[in-house]
């Protein structure tokens, strides 16, 4: 049948109808809202370079994560931001950072929010890179045993699930090991298999603290215009132990994650990194864009590409918004 029998606009003539025949369906269930958290107390510091995004102390971050909940959302991602670092990161596996604090505190005072905490040397080094380096190399195999150290240190303060995100590889194999040899068999691991080299990434580094002293993170993150090889990786954390997977960055990668969608049955995270949200939120600033309504079209496309979760700096926003 076509035109005139056909007319594909029957279906579109108001919201209700739309509704009824809409494919895919946004809600704060699947949103999780990354965080920063610093040494102090009473600490709100909004990050310049990413607006109403904050660095928080384990006080204000409890409260704020209160909200988060409200919100219907199910769970945050801890980045922390140190008091001190050094050539090793040994701040990352301190039992009393700022990640490991607040997830005391968090699981003191809130129930039923998933603590996810990011796990990578990078914003612990002096030199900002991902893993211990000699001269311009970054070391791989002797990271993973800091990467494994710091894992056990969140589990033990009381992380849900621990996402590693520094691209050495075995790192996923070495966590689950010492995860299930100390007691934590039943803690996921969101492995960040697919993490691009990304120019996406600038505001965070600033959020983070974490721009490399020298080089870049070429040798370790993927190649933007590979897709064959993250099959490859997602094989590899698949068989390390991971239970849900990521892609990094999500907007720019969405046939990256639709491809994965079809070939594998494991839960897929996307991560709507920072320098996609600041520049939506700064051409919604200059009148360029309806901020709202971008906002939630690029959360769609992420879903609609076949990711099953979105970390987003969006999600309280967006949440208030559906
Ligand atoms: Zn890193």
């Amino acid at each position: 049948m076509t035109y005139p029998v056909t007319r594909m606009r029957r279906l579109r003539m108001n919201e209700t109808i739309r509704r009824m025949v809409r494919e895919t369906h946004l809600s704060p269930s699947h949103f999780i809202y990354p965080m920063f958290v610093c040494p102090g107390t009473g600490i709100k510091k909004e990050i310049s370079s990413m607006p109403d995004n904050y660095h928080w102390s384990v006080d204000t971050l409890v409260e704020e994560a209160r909200s988060v909940k409200a919100l219907g959302i199910p769970g945050i991602l801890l980045f922390g931001i140190p008091k001190g670092k050094d050539e090793q990161g040994s701040s990352a596996y301190d039992d009393h950072g700022p990640v490991q604090e607040a997830c005391r505190a968090l699981k003191r005072e809130i129930k039923d929010l998933m603590l996810i905490t990011d796990v990578c040397l990078c914003e612990y080094t002096s030199h900002g890179h991902c893993g211990l380096v000699q001269g311009e190399e970054i070391l791989n195999d002797p990271t993973l045993d800091l990467l494994a150290k710091m894992a056990l240190s969140h589990a033990k303060a009381g992380a849900d699930i621990i996402a590693p995100s520094d691209m050495m590889d075995g790192r996923v194999a070495a966590i689950r090991t010492i995860l299930d040899r100390n007691g934590y068999s039943n803690t996921p691991i969101l492995s960040y298999a697919v993490k691009y080299a990304s120019g996406y990434y600038g505001p965070f580094r600033e959020a983070a603290e974490s721009a490399p002293a020298f080089g870049d993170r070429r040798s370790h993150q993927m190649d933007p215009a590979n897709v064959r090889e993250a099959i490859r990786e997602v094989e590899l954390d698949i068989d390390e132990g991971a239970d849900i997977l990521m892609v990094k960055p999500a907007g720019p990668y969405l046939d990256v994650i639709r491809m994965l969608r079809e070939r594998t049955p494991i839960p897929l995270a996307a991560y709507q990194v920072s320098g996609e949200y600041s520049a939506l939120v700064a051409a919604g600033r200059l009148g360029w864009l309806d901020l709202p309504r971008v906002m939630i079209e690029s959360l769609t496309g992420i879903r609609r590409a076949g990711a099953d979760i979105i970390l987003t700096y969006f999600a309280k926003e967006a949440s208030k918004l559906l």
